[in-house]
């Protein structure tokens, strides 16, 4: 489903991906796990083309995301195109980025009716729908500064859902949160797990990680030192760098 391929990005004299390869399959969970600064954010941000790459590529159920090929080139797509990409791409961010003006109910049809064209009323039924799923369907005429964290990180991730997205990118969704509100939104991503999802979750939470994922992917310094289940990868690592991790943050 999600194919990365050969990924190199500096930020001026800063290699921050040094050949990153991943596969995520249809229906899985990837858990990437990381020191601040190893390039997961970045990662996440050149999966849908929020930074373009200096090498390599990305490819959505064989789609290549920002390029076309012609020939043995590839040429960036117009910003319209792109923007078209993304909605096959759901992300969510640690700050939850809600539009503050709007109420949850329009931060959810906002997508859905400006870039799919969809009629509104379907969007409506749609999120509400979403809403009830992530547990929030009475907040729907509240404004988000009016949620806790929590709830607020559960409404951005229906507004994700909103978008009938191919995979969902999850950059430390509660890194934000106060301790006691979690636990909410990890059950929400469990969920989404639990009903076939292709996600890639960039945590902390290794408790999480062991239980959900399928794939366990520890970078350090812009490169995938190890990836397997998380039995090998969080249990049995191979890696000196991979131990020293996990050493700091179990
Ligand atoms: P992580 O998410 O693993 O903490 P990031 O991908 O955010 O790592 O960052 C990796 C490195 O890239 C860091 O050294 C960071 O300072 C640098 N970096 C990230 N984004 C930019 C940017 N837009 N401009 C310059 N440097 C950046
Ligand atoms: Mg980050």
């Amino acid at each position: 489903m999600v194919q990365v391929r050969g990924l190199w990005k500096s930020f001026g004299p800063n290699a921050v991906l040094r050949g990153v390869d991943l596969d995520v399959p249809a229906g899985s969970v990837t858990v990437v796990l990381g020191p601040s600064g190893s390039g997961k954010s970045t990662l996440l941000r050149s999966i849908n083309h929020l930074e373009k790459v200096d090498r390599g590529f990305v490819a959505i159920d064989g789609e290549l995301i920002g390029y076309r090929r012609v020939g043995d080139r590839l040429h960036e797509l117009k910003e319209r195109e792109v923007l078209r990409q993304r909605t096959g791409i759901g992300f969510v961010f640690q700050n939850f980025n809600l539009f503050p003006h709007l109420t949850v109910l329009e931060n959810l049809v906002e997508a859905p009716v400006g870039a799919l064209r969809r009629p509104k009323a379907e969007a409506r039924a749609r999120a509400l729908e979403l809403l009830e799923r992530v547990g929030l369907a009475e907040k729907a005429d509240a404004y988000p500064r009016q949620l806790s964290g929590g709830q607020q990180q559960r409404v951005a991730i229906a507004r994700a859902l909103a978008l009938d997205p191919k995979v969902l990118l999850f950059d430390e969704p509660t890194s934000a949160l106060d301790p006691e509100l979690v636990g909410e939104v990890l059950d929400v991503v469990r969920d989404l797990a639990g009903a076939g999802t292709t996600m890639i979750v960039v945590t902390h939470e290794i408790g999480f990680a062991r239980e959900v994922a399928d794939t366990v992917v520890f970078m350090d310094d812009g490169v995938v030192v190890e990836q397997g289940p998380p039995a090998e990868v969080l249990d049995a690592p191979r890696h000196e760098r991979t131990r020293a991790f996990l050493a700091k943050v179990l």
